[in-house]
């Protein structure tokens, strides 16, 4: 199968859908899935409590994307025009120097347990290192089936840290880490399952007190990487060099390398490639967020989760190094039907692919915005795919929505004024 498929953002929605389930050889039954949004008023009510209705967003389908040399079209959920645009136009760059590279660590998430005001945290650590292979063998009792898979415990280790906020009396921690590989789950559940059986066993064996026991989302043990090398030639359009889009990124990166305030805007764009996929897979977003933001910090000092960088062949040279804490099995997701379509789209069976893929929309949705920011500005995209919502609001309808679109870019004036103004025009009539 292809993920390039010209003319794609041409069509309707429904040929789409055909083009899509063509496509990726699909069952066409699954196409009901989206067209209907999915998800029943049932299900939802056995997902969450009080549930009242559901909320739908759209669903775009990013093509283009080769990742391992693999064609993939990636459904992406989101609410902000340009997202999947971007994605789209980026990977028709990239596939034509091989696409993204990716790969990713076992799915392995680390569970704390926490043991609090511990009066001697050597003598805790000491006591503990002796049972470490038990509390391994006990963490695995509890998930049979994980381990059946070949998942399970895949080490731990010991912490100590102090709690000595400048003003108030200084105490001592003592943290257990344990490693669990979740294989295709996201493994929150799991990690959770895990904490609390082991807790009694840590206060019996120390005598001291347990805290908290639960996962930590800064999962840096599970990492996916991407990797892109554009040739300057294929960066250059009517406007600009290759070699000046090259420079442009690399440029607007070290910019987010020294600066937060830039950084927490670059991984902002970075995160608008992720979620929406992230999203559209049943996955837990505010991990995915908690993960990312947490992993670019770890230094101290806030930072890009990408590099960009012009190698002494003029190519430009992109990476990204994210946790990524997502499954393909667990938790809620496989009860929403359009998940279950989405997965199947991606054809994807392991977590890890999944990951690869997520880190590899990142990277192909950071440069769509670095390269629109090192050279026209952002706004000419953004805005002439925010214009069709203006022009929906401005109460255009069919065939008048292109139009006043193409009005609204040619007046380069997007305001509700202006659209009403244009509409009216354009239906012969005056404001
Ligand atoms: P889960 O409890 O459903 O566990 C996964 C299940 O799938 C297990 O029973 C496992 O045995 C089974 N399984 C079958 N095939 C598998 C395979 N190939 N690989 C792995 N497991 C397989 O779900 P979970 O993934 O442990 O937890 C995810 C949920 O936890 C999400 O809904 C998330 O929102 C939620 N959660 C998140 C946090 C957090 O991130 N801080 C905290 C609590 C809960």
């Amino acid at each position: 199968m292809s993920s390039r498929l010209p003319g794609f953002y041409k069509l309707d929605p429904d040929t789409r859908l055909e083009r899509v389930l063509e496509a990726a050889a699909l069952d066409p039954a699954l196409g009901s899935s989206w067209r209907e949004g999915g998800l029943s008023l049932e299900l939802a009510d056995r997902m969450i409590e009080n549930v009242v209705g559901t909320f739908r967003l759209p669903t775009g389908v990013a093509v283009n994307m080769l990742v391992n040399g693999r064609d993939v079209l990636v459904p992406m959920v989101v609410e902000e025009p340009s997202v999947v645009a971007a994605v789209g136009n980026m990977a028709r760059i990239a596939r034509q120097a091989g696409g993204f590279q990716a790969s990713s660590d076992a799915s392995v998430m680390i569970g704390q347990i926490e043991l609090r005001d511990v009066r001697d945290p050597a003598a805790t650590v000491a006591a503990l290192e002796p049972h470490v292979e038990r509390l391994s063998a006990l963490g695995d009792a509890r998930l049979p089936e994980l381990v059946g898979l070949g998942g399970g415990i895949r080490g731990m280790e010991l912490r100590i840290l102090r709690y000595d906020e400048p003003g108030e009396e200084p105490s001592d921690l003592v943290i257990l880490h344990f490693f669990l590989d979740c294989l295709d789950a996201m493994g929150a559940n799991m990690v959770n399952t895990v904490a609390e059986a082991l807790a009694p066993e840590l206060e019996a064996i120390t005598g001291e007190r347990v805290g908290l026991r639960i996962l930590s989302n800064l999962a840096d043990r599970r990492l996916a990487r991407a990797r892109v090398v554009l040739p300057a030639e294929l960066l250059g359009d009517a406007r600009f060099s290759g070699a000046e889009v090259a420079e442009g990124v690399a440029g607007a990166w070290r910019f987010a390398w020294a600066d937060p305030y830039r950084a927490a805007t670059h991984n902002k764009g970075i995160m608008n490639g992720v979620d929406p996929v992230v999203i559209a897979t049943g996955n837990d977003w505010r991990a995915m967020e908690a993960g990312a933001h947490a992993f670019a910090a770890r230094s101290g000092v806030y930072k890009p989760l990408t590099t960009w960088k012009v190698d002494r062949a003029g190519a430009l040279v992109g990476t990204i190094e994210l946790p990524v804490q997502v499954g393909t099995v667990g938790g809620t997701l496989r009860m929403h039907p359009t998940v279950r379509a989405n997965i199947a789209l991606l054809g994807v069976q392991h977590a890890g692919e999944l990951a690869e893929i997520i880190a590899a929309v990142g990277l192909a949705q950071n440069l769509g915005a670095l390269k629109a920011l090192a050279t026209t500005g952002i706004q000419e995209g953004h805005m002439r795919l925010h214009a069709r919502s203006v022009a929906v609001q401005a109460g255009a309808a069919g065939p008048e929505v292109a139009a006043l679109v193409a009005a609204l870019v040619a007046a380069r004036d997007f305001s509700d004024a202006r659209a009403r103004q244009e509409l009216a025009a354009l239906r012969g009539g005056s404001a």
